[in-house]
């Protein structure tokens, strides 16, 4: 028996099989229906999808054969790969590659042979082939319906690809049309739609729902002073300062404006929400931001207006949550920033 020689782009073949994710993968109707009519029109038992793995050849299709696969030194889809068409043997047993491979002197007694790689990415991945247990040969139209098929199974792993890739796009699009850019937490669009997702299961569970509105003290004279860019890595420090107060996985942080961010707090009471907010401004002064334009600190700090759903209280809106939490906030500036204040209903 001779082995087949290993593909000389053998290393990026196995890298593209890899990502096409279907090695060991379920059994797929689109993939049997192509092998059972390529035994029907080449008129042998078996017919399957072999791809060439590493150290096997594993069957996507395995018409007329139970096995799923078998070690790669005995496979002939390991030769037909080598080959750019059809590999054909008529009888294996007059073949010194094959007359002692225990693929023909044992079941499935592989005698006849005809395969059609794969190509994916110019990278052959296995083959459609057909195998029958005495000696055969295809006529041109066999031929013609077997190469036809395989560039359907082509076809249908291309797909995978470009359908992967669709998904990864999808989903990193999907990210970014919920995140603030500047400082990579939730944006206005994922805020509301958390309160309002939030605030209906407050309702539903008769649990509170706070809302703590944030703004930075005098962060207009900080860009002033330090300049725009300055400002930016100033939001960004406080967005991610903000954001680790925060522990329990319900809980959300926003950026809802220019200098302005919002938690939104599942079941958290009036009494919970006062704890968060202190954690916070504590948090915001131990980042030492200097800011000597403040008019309330030498260093940043931020203002915090806090409401607080009442039990059961359906009249309310997650638009009253935010325009009372907002209402608190200017209690807190005109009380002289750098502290939080509770609406009171
Ligand atoms: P107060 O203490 O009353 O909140 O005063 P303030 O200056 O913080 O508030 P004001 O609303 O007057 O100004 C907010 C400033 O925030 C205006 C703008 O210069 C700054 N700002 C808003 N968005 C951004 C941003 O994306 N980057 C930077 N660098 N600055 C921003
Ligand atoms: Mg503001
Ligand atoms: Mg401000």
């Amino acid at each position: 028996m001779q082995k087949a020689d290993l593909p000389e782009d053998e290393e990026t073949r196995l890298s593209t099989l890899q990502s096409l994710d279907i090695l060991d993968s379920i059994e797929d109707k689109a993939y049997d229906d192509i092998t059972k009519i390529a035994a029907q029109i080449c008129g042998t038992p078996i017919a399957l999808v072999s791809l060439i793995d590493q150290n096997r050849q594993w069957f996507k299709s395995h018409h007329g054969l139970s096995a799923r696969e078998t070690p790669r030194d005995y496979a002939f889809c390991s030769h037909a790969i080598l080959e750019k068409q059809i590999f054909e043997v008529m009888d294996s047993r007059l073949d010194d590659r094959f007359h002692d491979n225990p693929l023909v002197t044992n079941d499935p007694h592989v005698i006849f042979y005809a395969g059609f790689p794969l190509t994916v990415n110019e990278h052959r991945m296995g083959t459609l082939c057909v195998i029958d247990d005495k000696p055969n040969a295809l006529n041109p139209t066999q031929l013609e319906a077997l190469e036809a098929l395989g560039r359907q199974i082509e076809f249908l792993l291309q797909s995978r690809l470009t359908n992967k890739k669709l998904n990864e796009r999808n989903k990193t699009l999907k990210k970014l049309s919920a995140i603030d850019p500047l400082t990579n937490i939730a944006n206005r669009r994922t805020l509301f739609a958390t309160l309002e997702t939030e605030f209906k299961r407050s309702l539903r569970k008769r649990t509170p729902l706070s809302l703590i509105l944030i703004d930075i003290d005098d962060f207009k004279k900080y860009n002033d002073h330090y300049g725009h860019l300055k400002g930016d890595a100033c939001l960004k420090s406080v967005a991610k300062g903000l954001q680790d107060v925060l522990h329990r996985p319900g809980d959300l942080i926003a950026r809802y404006g220019g200098e302005e961010f919002i938690y939104v707090l599942p079941d958290t009471n009036k009494a919970g929400a006062a704890k968060v907010a202190e954690f916070a401004l504590k948090a915001i002064q131990d980042l030492k931001l200097v800011h000597v334009a403040s008019s309330c600190a030498a260093n940043i700090t931020i203002s915090i207006g806090i409401s607080t759903t009442l039990d059961g209280e359906e009249a309310s809106t997650n638009k009253i949550l935010i325009d009372q939490a907002d209402q608190a906030l200017y209690k807190a500036k005109s009380n002289g920033k750098n502290q939080f204040q509770a609406y009171l209903q």
